[in-house]
């Protein structure tokens, strides 16, 4: 009897437990690896619009994922450097101190030179020397992956871009991540001594680069780039949403790679913005170098060496893919080439997301994908399309004796009565223009100003410098900030962009406000130009797959600063300096 009632009370204490086991889920499966993916300069408005369009990965991450219809940058210089450290963080340019693409800063004897981004010392550099590789010291706070290795030991960061800025921003400042883009002279992946990467990865690499890139590139790519033949949506589909027709488009497209397909990868001759010509060049600025992303990713998540996402700890992979954005610049976003690289992208997408699939558990992986910026269509198709269209180009373009910057100099000079050589605006990049403080103060020559010999100053520039924009670009500027009156900046809708975008070190003297529509331009009346706080360019894809995360979607207001914190939070990490918040994805 004692026996069975010891039994008895030991049923009836075990019951409770097991009756919540019947209905409670199971415990989520732990995580293994997270996919942050870049799409560069993919808007939401674009991907939504080609819906019908995608048969694959596009397809199913829309279709299956948790989709934020309504995220946006909250920040003005929508570039690349900018998105990606932001989507890395979880923070703004205010935060993360990549303000631009590139910035000017004053070297010894006070003369401005050009800092790029992913600019910084070269630590293998003999002690006095200066050398500059491409890395991540221009980044003021921790990424979601340098949280992750610290966090979590033995935990590894893989990064990947045809950009140097896409990879290193995505991954962060650990140099212990494996960190790889693309280098447009050789074809290969390449890294720099800013990481130090584990030896089977950078092996790993390396037979990638023997086997599939560089000198194999003509070989497997070819030497054309031909519209996609691959499968359509269903057979005789019908009412697939069209690009603008080429007859409207090629008068405006900066033909890099010819006119119309199929396109000659070869002959890619010298931009605007100096990028590097020949076929490797070529390749970047076509969607085959996305292809090749995609190659190398699966290589190393296929790699047994490796096992990545296969380890006691998550490991994180980070993908950017580039060749959307050069292709929308050169041929625009509205192009039928842009659907091409889409339509491309759809099914390396698809082949990534079946091979997490066929190698992981349920659950235990979970993509994330979103994009740096969006893109405007070329203000001549706007108005092309719709009469009533507002819009235009600044021209920034470094060749021409006419473009903004020569000319507000030239009108500077006049009305500070300043000697033709002196030109007070050194540099202009994003929306920002650099004073030259090696020159100001300088002296004024005789004539309307009185008598030479005048100490004209940096506050006399700030002086005349907006009114003279305003008359001139009234119809591209809608205002003009000066820094040195931060401090009283009038409120408008886009001074929370200007202000999240402002570092004291790194952004210009002045800031100049685009007006919708408008678009600096490096090669006049061609090719396309994002950059704004307007809705083309912040409002970007925000999408979730995996881990047991729902389809749908929400409208509610978000930014692609949730990124990395939501990802963080499924990854068990935090970010304090972080603005983005963890969304609560539906399980
Ligand atoms: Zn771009």
């Amino acid at each position: 009897m004692i026996r069975r009632s010891r039994a008895l009370r030991a049923l009836v204490v075990l019951l409770p437990a097991f009756a919540l086991a019947a209905t409670a889920p199971a415990p989520a499966p732990a995580p293994k690896l997270a996919v942050v993916i870049s799409v560069d300069g993919l808007g939401w408005a674009r991907l939504e619009g080609y819906r019908p369009w995608f048969v694959a990965g596009l397809k199913r991450l829309l279709d299956e994922g948790h989709v934020e219809r309504a995220a946006r940058y909250q920040h003005l210089n929508t570039e690349t450097g900018p998105g990606h450290a932001s989507l890395g963080t979880g923070a703004p340019p205010r935060v993360t101190g990549i303000v631009a693409n590139s910035w000017f800063e004053a070297g010894e004897r006070g003369s401005l030179h050009t800092v790029h981004c992913t600019d910084q010392r070269d630590p293998a550099a003999p002690a006095g020397t200066a050398r500059v590789i491409p890395g991540p010291g221009n980044l003021r706070v921790p990424t979601l992956g340098d949280r992750l290795v610290e966090a979590k030991k033995g935990a590894r960061v893989v990064s990947l871009s045809a950009k140097d800025r896409g990879a290193i921003f995505l991954a962060g400042r650990e140099q212990a991540h494996s960190v790889y883009w693309y280098d447009k002279e050789t074809g290969r992946f390449v890294s720099s001594t800013a990481y130090d990467p584990p030896s089977a990865i950078r092996l790993a690499v390396r037979r990638f680069n023997e086997t599939k890139a560089g000198t194999m590139l003509p070989g497997r790519f070819g030497l054309v780039w031909k519209k996609w033949s691959g499968p359509f949506p269903s057979p005789g589909t019908k009412l697939l949403p069209t690009p603008v027709p080429a007859s409207i488009v090629q008068r405006y497209q900066y033909p890099v790679h010819g006119l119309g397909f199929d396109h000659d990868l070869s002959r890619f001759g010298v931009m605007p913005t100096g990028d590097t010509p020949g076929y490797f060049g070529g390749i970047y600025r076509s969607p085959l170098v996305d292809e090749l992303t995609a190659d190398l990713a699966l290589a190393l998540l296929n790699d047994p060496a490796l096992e990545l996402g296969h380890g006691d700890v998550p490991d994180l992979l980070c993908l950017s893919f580039s060749g959307h954005d050069p292709v929308s610049h050169d041929y625009g976003n509205e192009s039928e080439e842009e659907l091409d690289t889409l339509r491309r992208l759809d099914v390396q997408l698809g082949r990534l997301l079946d091979a997490l699939e066929a190698g992981y558990p349920k659950g235990t992986f979970l993509v994330a994908l979103s994009a740096d910026h969006g893109f405007p269509v070329m203000p001549e198709v706007a108005k092309a399309i719709d009469k009533t269209a507002s819009g235009g180009r600044i021209d920034v373009g470094k060749e021409t004796l006419d473009n903004f910057k020569e000319r507000l100099n030239r009108m500077l000079d006049e009305t500070l009565c300043l000697d033709a050589g002196v030109k007070p605006v050194f540099g202009m990049d994003g929306w920002d223009l650099f004073y030259d403080r090696a020159t100001l103060p300088a002296k004024s020559v005789a004539g309307a100003c009185g008598a030479a010999g005048r100490s004209v100053t940096t506050t006399d520039v700030d002086r005349v410098l907006p009114g003279l924009v305003k008359l001139v670009w009234g119809a591209e500027v809608e205002d003009v900030l000066l820094t040195s009156q931060a401090a009283s900046w009038r409120e408008t809708p886009a001074l929370s962009f200007v202000k999240n975008d402002f570092d004291a070190q790194r952004s210009g003297d002045v800031i100049l406000v685009p007006r919708w529509g408008v678009q600096t331009s490096y090669n006049p009346g061609r090719g396309s130009m994002h950059g704004t706080h307007h809705e083309y360019d912040i409002h970007v894809p925000l999408i979730f797959w995996g881990a047991g995360v729902k389809a749908g979607a929400s409208d509610a207001p978000s930014t692609p600063y949730d990124l990395a914190p939501t990802v963080g939070q499924w990854l068990g990490v935090t970010l304090p300096q972080a603005i983005g918040k963890a969304l609560l994805l539906p399980r």
